[in-house]
């Protein structure tokens, strides 16, 4: 009797969706079904080596090897980091006024993209429910310190399609209160419908507990339920200060190298504040994150 030989090839891919312990790699326009040789760390995103097999039509794979990471999203608790999402490259920060998105949550979003070498950007969601307006005071606030921000309704695609022209080559995360329109958005970009992906794999709820990366022409969009409870408490209070490019601007000439930028003496940021150069929700939200940081 003759047995054909298994073909096994080496080659790279992307993890593209991650359950416990297996995950779908998209290599050469063909996702695999892979198990995962030992103890490797992946996250979604990941780019990894696998040795390749079809059997009867089906691609198989197993994980050999994880590449470098261009750069990583980590969340915490109480201070062990844990990965959730390789190779962003942009972070959409999605605000609502319904549910009301604090600026604590923005600046928060800011400065963790910042630390990661991975660009922030926001998006003013919701706007048919609201006056032309709205969103007038915060944008200017961003606009300000050079963060793109986009007014959308996700709901009804108005300027989704400018949004899209900007993720075009991105690999994008978008993060935002439970209620603020990411399903929506992710669905209105992807076409996909997002819900009922996860009723129709008949695990209901749970399946929102996979992370999920669509291809979408050249856009990456990462969905992933591991950002929505977020802690930072890996972050060390005095790299807080790159989440604020403005603040470090002003710091640079304070008078004491260790200025707490709390007291008047010497203190350019201080100053700034004061002639309204800083914006006082900024300023009140690196004192804020720092000074949270410096507790733990
Ligand atoms: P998520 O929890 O962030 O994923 O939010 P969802 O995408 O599930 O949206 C929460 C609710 O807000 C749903 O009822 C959506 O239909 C609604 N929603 C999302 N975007 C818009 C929008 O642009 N306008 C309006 N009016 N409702 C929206």
């Amino acid at each position: 009797m003759y047995f054909e030989p298994k073909m096994i090839k080496v080659q790279t891919g992307q993890i593209v969706e991650f359950y416990s312990n297996s995950c779908s790699v998209l290599s050469k326009g063909k996702e695999f079904k892979c198990k995962i040789r030992g103890r490797i760390n992946l996250v979604v995103g990941d780019l990894v080596q696998i040795e390749s097999s079809s059997v009867d039509g089906n691609s198989k794979g197993l994980v050999i090897k994880r590449l470098d990471r261009v750069t990583a999203l980590y969340k915490s608790k109480e201070k062990v980091k844990k990965p959730i999402a390789a190779n962003i490259s942009h972070i959409g920060i999605l605000v609502t006024k319904n549910p009301k998105t604090n600026p604590e949550f923005i600046d928060k979003w800011i400065t963790i993209s910042k630390i990661a070498s991975i660009e922030p950007f926001i998006i003013f969601n919701k706007i048919d429910l609201l006056q032309n307006s709205a969103f007038q005071e915060d944008q200017k606030i961003y606009d300000r310190i050079g963060i793109k921000t986009f007014q959308i309704s996700a709901k009804l695609s108005t300027n989704v399609d400018e949004l899209k022209k900007y993720l075009s080559k991105t690999t994008t995360i978008f993060v935002g209160n439970s209620g603020s329109g990411k399903s929506t958005l992710t669905s209105a970009i992807t076409g996909k419908d997002i819900l009922s992906k996860a009723l129709s794999n008949n695990q209901g709820v749970h399946t929102t507990s996979v992370s999920t990366l669509y291809h979408t022409g050249e856009m990456k969009i990462i969905d992933s339920p591991g950002v929505r409870d977020i802690g930072i408490d890996h972050l060390k209070p005095q790299e807080i200060i790159l989440g604020f490019p403005e603040i470090i601007n002003y710091s640079l000439n304070c008078s004491f190298p260790n200025c707490s930028h709390q007291a008047d003496e010497g203190c350019e940021v201080m100053a700034a504040l004061k002639n309204g150069d800083i914006e006082e929700s900024r300023y009140n939200n690196f004192i804020f994150l720092r000074n949270q940081e410096k507790t733990k």
